[in-house]
């Protein structure tokens, strides 16, 4: 058998491992990383690019349909058709390049990627499934990233499908039940609904996108509503008859209901992936089902290094980039500890929704006496002339010296305000700060400034 000797081994080729990868190679440090399935990882082949292309195509044939049926714009066309096989390449295409990229940069940085099914002997020392080959390291840093829940009740398989089957489809289904109303599910179920399929939702808890406040959600729950999509709230899902073609539900009050349906996507979450791999191996100290570990992404065992989802929530690309690139720092000697103010996630629905930091409830559970205001988009010229005014911005900040502790905003586009979100809370300005930048005009940029301007009693569009 042979052994390969490197200072750095990284278990996944995730946006979490590569970048771990690019940044230890321009260290120079010497770094191998094993893939098992694709470079990219969920990310870029299963997860946000693919969902995000497949979002755009809806969108670009909703449109074309409702100036087909009707528009004010005075746009006539004729209704528009689908090629989803067309579809599914082009988004396809993106993908390939992407991660074609991905190779050329690990390349390029002398970064020495092994594709092959790692399985952990020790701290140290790796085997390659079926390859005859071992690896020794002085840093073993798992990066293995998630995998989809499954529900017991609903087995994965023909009809009942992952996120990962419904971001290929061959052919749409007429009718579509997402079982679960988070984001990864209402982005999906929108799109399908965009492209003409007959879309439900079931979710248990009694609203859609339930760790995000209502008021921020109402929005899409509101949009959902438009585009036809049916909620069953409170409902709890019992099982699938395939040859009936009918999902069991449980209704609140306790009666079950049938929904006819030609597919099911399941989408409940995320759990870190930790088995497989022989992981169990190092004992490591666990928090719940992912790897427990400290602000520098170390695991319980010294050198063993654990970083993006399989390290917990929140589990989101930028966040699994951005702790890649601290651990190879600290590998190389650089002081660093992950204590970011704040990580934004975005909601890519319809209309979208950003979080960064505290809201008014969080901020107030840790005791602070906080200022919230809100600027609406119906307000905003910009938002106008996109022909969307529902939604708002949102900013807490703290009372006493006006330090902005979070942002929120539902609405079209706002998926770009989380840049500005994120730097405001991690450069520590305060209301006063963004008050007094001028934003450009006219950009949905504006009602950020209007909050802030708002919170400190002057909104000027208000
Ligand atoms: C449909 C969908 C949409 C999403 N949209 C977004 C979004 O818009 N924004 C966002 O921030 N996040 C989004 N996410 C989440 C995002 O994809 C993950 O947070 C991110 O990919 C985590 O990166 P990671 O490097 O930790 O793991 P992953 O990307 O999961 O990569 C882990 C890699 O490790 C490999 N691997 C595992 N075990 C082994 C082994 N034993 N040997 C060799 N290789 C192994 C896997 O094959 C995989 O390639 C989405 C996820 C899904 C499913």
């Amino acid at each position: 058998m042979q052994t390969l000797d490197t200072t750095l081994l990284i278990i996944g080729g995730g946006p979490g491992g590569y970048i771990a990868a690019i940044r230890a190679g321009q260290l120079g440090i010497p770094t191998i990383l094993v893939e098992g399935q694709a470079l990219g990882g969920t990310c870029l082949n299963v997860g946000c690019i693919p969902s995000k292309a497949l979002i755009h195509v809806a969108e670009q044939f909703h449109q074309t349909e409702q100036h087909s049926r009707k528009s004010s714009l005075g746009i006539k066309v004729v209704a528009p058709s689908l090629d989803i096989g067309q579809s599914v390449a082009w988004k396809d295409g993106i993908v390939d390049r992407l991660t074609t990229g991905v190779a050329a940069l690990l390349k390029k940085n002398d970064v020495k990627v092994i594709h092959g099914w790692a399985r952990v002997i020790d701290g140290k020392l790796v085997e390659i499934d079926g390859q005859d080959l071992r690896i020794r390291c002085e840093h073993l840093l798992l990066a293995t990233g998630s995998s989809s829940v499954e529900l017991p009740m609903l087995p994965l398989g023909g009809a009942v499908v992952s996120s990962t089957e419904a971001l290929s489809p061959k052919a749409l289904p007429k009718r579509l039940t997402v079982v679960g109303g988070g984001y990864i599910g209402l982005e999906l179920g929108i799109v399908y609904r965009k492209l003409g399929v007959e879309v439900s939702v079931v979710e248990a808890r009694d609203r859609i996108l339930p760790t995000y406040d209502a008021e921020l959600t109402q929005p899409v729950a509101e949009s959902l509503k438009k585009l036809g999509v049916q909620l069953y709230l409170g409902h709890s899902v019992e099982g699938f008859d395939a040859t009936e073609k009918r999902l069991k539900v449980r209704k609140p009050d306790g009666e079950e209901l049938a929904l006819e349906t030609d597919q099911v996507l399941v989408a409940v979450g995320r759990r870190p992936r930790t088995k497989g791999f022989n992981l169990e191996a190092l004992e490591l100290k666990m928090n719940g089902a992912a790897i427990a570990i400290d602000e520098r992404c170390q695991t319980s065992m010294r050198n063993v290094w654990a970083i993006g989802d399989v390290a917990g929530e929140p589990m989101l690309a930028h966040r699994a980039m951005a702790q890649g690139e601290m651990v190879a720092e600290l590998i190389a000697g650089k002081q660093r500890a992950f204590t970011p103010a704040a990580i934004a996630a975005v909601c890519f629905t319809d209309p979208e929704v950003v979080v960064a930091g505290k809201t008014s409830e969080t901020a107030k559970e840790e005791g602070l006496d906080c200022l919230v205001a809100q600027f609406p988009f119906a307000a905003n010229g910009r938002a106008m002339t996109l022909e969307s005014k529902s939604g708002f911005v949102r900013v807490v900040a703290r009372r006493d010296n006006h330090l902005i502790v979070g942002w929120q905003a539902v609405g079209v586009g706002v998926s770009e305000l989380s840049t500005a979100f994120a730097q405001s809370l991690e450069m520590g300005a305060r209301l006063e700060d963004v008050a007094g930048t001028i934003h450009a005009h006219p950009t949905l940029g504006e009602a950020v400034q209007e909050a802030a301007l708002r919170a400190l009693g002057h909104a000027l569009h208000i």
